[in-house]
């Protein structure tokens, strides 16, 4: 990564105001980035609302794309997603479009918010891998009656997250990380990325490794937090898990987030544009400039950093809150940021952390893995829609696909194997799993499967095809519920 700025050129950074409460707290952390001795050249551009209202379908103009490749650096204001029309958000547009893979998300206990938590000493990560799993957004009805989401995990996503997640220990010298999973019950995907992380792990010897099942992380949470030094995870469970773990120091107010790639890193507060209280000068900035904090570290700006981030735990340590965690009065989020600058300069007493460069290392996958030696086809699924009794079906299918080279062998509804029957019948819906083995997987081709589909079409209304294969003798799907 090349974030490192020379200590004498302003670092260029590319800046989104954002929607609703965004340009409050933008305004307010720039001005005390500026006024910490950090030597930036802001760059301001636009996104979100606004330019959905241009016409602009992404939400993002060309311009902002360009400032964004060039300076590889953002802070960014919440963006609004249209709800109930047009485009899809610009948000998840930008954290895709520029790879940054991995959603890092500190959450510490902070002086003077009081929480059921405080006096435990909560410090912990929740890095979250940003752009795989469901949020590939590939989503189909498989039937007017069933709707399916693929979730999507790459070997070269599972390892460069996981190399984050080690990056970001090294740089923050902690000792831990907590890989969570749920390995148990889809394991391909979640055992994919537990393994993988597993494989990264070894180049790490001296950082301790666990695994926890993500339920049981989410447990841990709530009783244990402070057990926590860095946890990493999947995009669904992150996006759980970080939310909740926002909460349990004070919430949306509070809770900074960063955006990591190998070449982009954006930095953003973890709330939206809180609509309902944007204008109205009470917006709480502090996850912003926590967000601001985040972003110097990244370009190398240590000093003003630490400044800014020990004047803000002052500010709140002396009980100047704003409306949303104050038990007092409350400061409007002017006078926050008035109080935060006046403080520059003075300590809280909350101890520094040792912060170094935060670098990446470049992950490949094993070849072995990616093209193994032997590939061998055993047969295939092929999903069907029907109201038929599972008797029925396979009665049908096992009568039209003679002499197509496969046999069926089994159904299942939902994951649940159906036929051939367990004894008691679970609940069926109009879409069953067919599976096919190949009678010899030597005579297999592409063809014969074109001959069972062709088969079983005036029977069915198919709509979903898998090949079933094994990878260097480690079968490439999993059994059904209940399947030997
Ligand atoms: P929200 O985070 O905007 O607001 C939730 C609640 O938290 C509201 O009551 C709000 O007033 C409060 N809140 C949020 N930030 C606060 C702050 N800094 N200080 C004090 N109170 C604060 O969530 P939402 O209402 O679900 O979403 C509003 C819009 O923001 C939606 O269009 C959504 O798509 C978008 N959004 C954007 C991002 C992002 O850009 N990263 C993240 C989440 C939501």
């Amino acid at each position: 990564m090349n974030s490192l700025s020379h200590p004498h050129s302003p670092a260029g950074v590319t800046v989104i105001g954002g929607d609703g409460v965004g340009p409050e707290v933008v305004q307010a952390a720039m001005a005390l980035v500026d006024a910490s001795g950090a030597t930036i050249a802001w760059e301001m551009v636009e996104a979100g609302a606004k330019s959905f209202a241009r016409g602009i379908d992404s939400g993002v103009p060309d311009e902002t794309f360009e400032s964004i490749s060039r300076n590889k650096v953002v802070l960014k204001g919440p963006l609004e997603t249209p709800i109930g029309h047009g485009g899809k958000s610009a948000n998840v547009t930008l954290r895709k479009t520029f790879e940054t893979f991995a959603n890092i998300r500190p959450t510490r206990e902070l002086p003077g918010i009081i929480t059921p938590f405080s006096g435990r000493g909560i410090d912990l990560v929740i890095v979250r891998e940003n752009v795989e799993d469901l949020y590939a957004g590939i989503e189909h009805m498989q039937t007017p009656n069933v709707a399916q989401c693929l979730k999507l995990i790459s070997r070269l996503g599972c390892q460069r997250v996981s190399s984050a997640a080690f990056a970001l220990a090294e740089s923050e010298n902690r000792s831990q990380v907590t890989v969570a999973t749920k390995a148990n019950i889809m394991k391909l995907t979640e055992g994919m990325f537990k393994s993988e992380f597993e494989d990264v792990a070894t180049r790490y010897p001296h950082i301790q490794t666990n695994h926890l099942l993500i339920d049981n992380c989410a447990h841990q949470l709530v009783v244990h937090p402070e057990q926590f030094d860095i946890v990493l995870t999947t995009n669904m469970n992150g996006d759980i898990i970080s939310d909740l773990a926002s909460g349990l120091v004070g919430g949306l107010g509070v809770a900074p987030s960063a955006n990591i790639g190998y070449e982009v890193a954006m930095f953003e507060a973890v709330h939206g544009s809180a609509p309902d209280i944007a204008g109205k000068d009470i917006a709480n900035p502090t996850a912003m400039i926590l967000s601001a904090v985040m972003m110097l570290r990244h370009i190398g700006q240590f000093e003003p950093a630490e400044k800014l981030e020990q004047a803000l735990f002052l500010t709140l340590e002396e009980g100047i809150h704003t409306s949303d965690i104050a038990t007092g009065e409350a400061y409007g989020t002017a006078a926050f940021t008035a109080a935060v600058m006046e403080r520059l300069g003075k300590e809280s007493s909350v101890p520094s952390r040792e912060h170094r460069a935060f670098e990446i290392a470049p992950v490949t996958t094993a070849d072995s893995d990616v093209h193994p030696g032997s590939r061998t086809k055993v047969g295939v699924d092929v999903f069907v829609e029907s109201s038929d009794s599972p008797e029925q079906i396979a009665h049908t299918l096992t009568q039209v696909t003679k002499n197509t080279g496969f046999q069926l062998k089994m159904m299942s509804n939902r994951g649940i194997q159906v036929w051939p029957s367990r004894g008691v019948q679970p609940s069926v819906v109009d879409h069953f799993r067919c599976r096919f083995s190949v009678n010899d997987p030597a005579a297999w081709s592409d063809e014969m499967v074109l001959g069972l589909l062709a088969k079983v079409s005036p029977a069915y209304r198919w709509m979903h095809v898998e090949k079933l294969e094994s990878h260097n003798g480690a079968l490439g799907f999993t059994k059904a519920q209940g399947e030997n």
